[in-house]
């Protein structure tokens, strides 16, 4: 009878993983071009006589990288094995057992995993009618607040004034900008770190650095809160980044010209793929991320999802309240969305 004893967490549901030759993956926001061609080079060059050693725990190689490319001091870096891990992280460090943490009503879904899993009280405060968050309702936190920039999955940004307007009303908490999407189109909140002690903005390589497979996060604050960040950190040892994602990462890094034609091929796509997608009879909140969380006039979102999938193209369907007429769908390569629209089409013509 021991189940009674254990701790029973509701999942988080990630989306699909499918491998295969003739798939499109436009689920879980994975960039469709591979990452900077020094990467693969970093990867060849790591001697496999080296892994008998343990990582550098302070992952130094990748900090110093990261620091240089943003311009901030290397005790203002803190690295995770995804920004997943550097989100947890963040919680077990900086929120308690007494105070609600913050974060909307239609978010990222993992905050409320972690805070269940780590009895973190929490309140989820509703987006307004088009899906923005609303500064006045983050005004008196004092358990902490939490939120993406642009938030997933409706992709919507937060002006910088609205982030600053919530900073400056709570001096007492922490507050966690998660910008995973951020390059994607969006002002980011490191602008506002030399102003405010309390404000850590989290990162990831896995959408606009290709390198969702490496594992690699970070987040960057002032020295004061990675020192604690550090303090949870070392006291577990799986946190820690191999030996080949550090150099990895650190190659992506070094070209920053690689990573913004990139970027700006991807938003070049995702502003015909709106296009396109109005004239089908869709409509969608405006997108600064690698997705667009559209949904259509007529046809339900779950029959489209179902018709995409035989096809083999995967988009991501959320079968909750207030979502579920919408899909979020990733941004490919411009061919990508083409195949895309020649199979969303005819569906939409047989649905309506
Ligand atoms: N934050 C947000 C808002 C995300 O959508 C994701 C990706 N699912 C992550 C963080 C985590 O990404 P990763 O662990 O790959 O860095």
């Amino acid at each position: 009878n021991w189940e009674k004893n254990i701790r029973k967490t509701v999942p988080y549901v990630p989306g699909e993983q499918p491998r295969g030759e003739h798939i499109i993956k436009l689920n879980t926001n994975e960039n469709p071009y591979p990452p900077a061609p020094g990467v693969e080079k970093a990867l060849k060059e790591i001697s496999a006589k080296r892994l008998r050693l343990y990582p550098d725990p302070a992952c130094s190689v990748l900090v110093e990288a990261i620091a240089q490319t943003y311009g901030v001091g290397t005790d203002q870096v803190f690295t995770g094995v995804g920004s997943d891990d550097v989100l947890a992280m963040c919680f077990m460090t900086f929120f308690n057992d007494t105070k609600p943490v913050l974060f909307p009503d239609i978010t990222y879904s993992f905050y409320e995993v972690w805070a269940d899993m780590l009895r973190i009280p929490y309140e989820k405060i509703p987006l307004d009618e088009q899906f923005s968050i609303r500064r006045e309702d983050y005004r008196r936190a004092n358990g902490g607040i939490i939120f993406p920039n642009p938030n997933a999955p409706t992709g919507v940004e937060l002006p910088l004034a609205d982030i600053e307007d919530i900073l400056r009303n709570n001096p007492d908490v922490i507050v966690i900008v998660d910008e995973a999407y951020v390059d994607f189109g969006a002002e980011s909140a490191l602008k506002l770190l030399n102003r405010f002690e309390n404000l850590i903005v989290v990162q990831t390589f896995s959408k606009s650095r290709s390198m969702a497979g490496m594992r690699i996060g970070y987040a960057i604050a002032s020295p004061v809160l990675i020192k604690y960040l550090n303090d949870v950190k070392y006291s577990f040892n799986s946190y820690t980044m191999n030996e080949t994602s550090l150099a990895a990462g650190r190659a992506a890094l070094l070209d920053q010209a690689y990573f913004k034609e990139v970027l700006a091929k991807i938003i070049a796509t995702r502003e015909r793929t709106k296009k396109k997608l109005k004239e089908m009879g869709f409509s969608f909140p405006d997108s600064r991320s690698n997705f667009v969380f559209a949904r259509h006039e007529t046809c339900p979102a779950e029959k489209l999802f179902e018709g995409l999938k035989e096809a083999g193209i995967y988009v991501r369907y959320f079968n909750s309240p207030r979502i579920s007429e919408y899909l979020r769908i990733t941004i490919g390569t411009d061919s990508e969305m083409d195949e895309f629209f020649a199979v969303l089409k005819p569906l939409v013509q047989r649905l309506k």
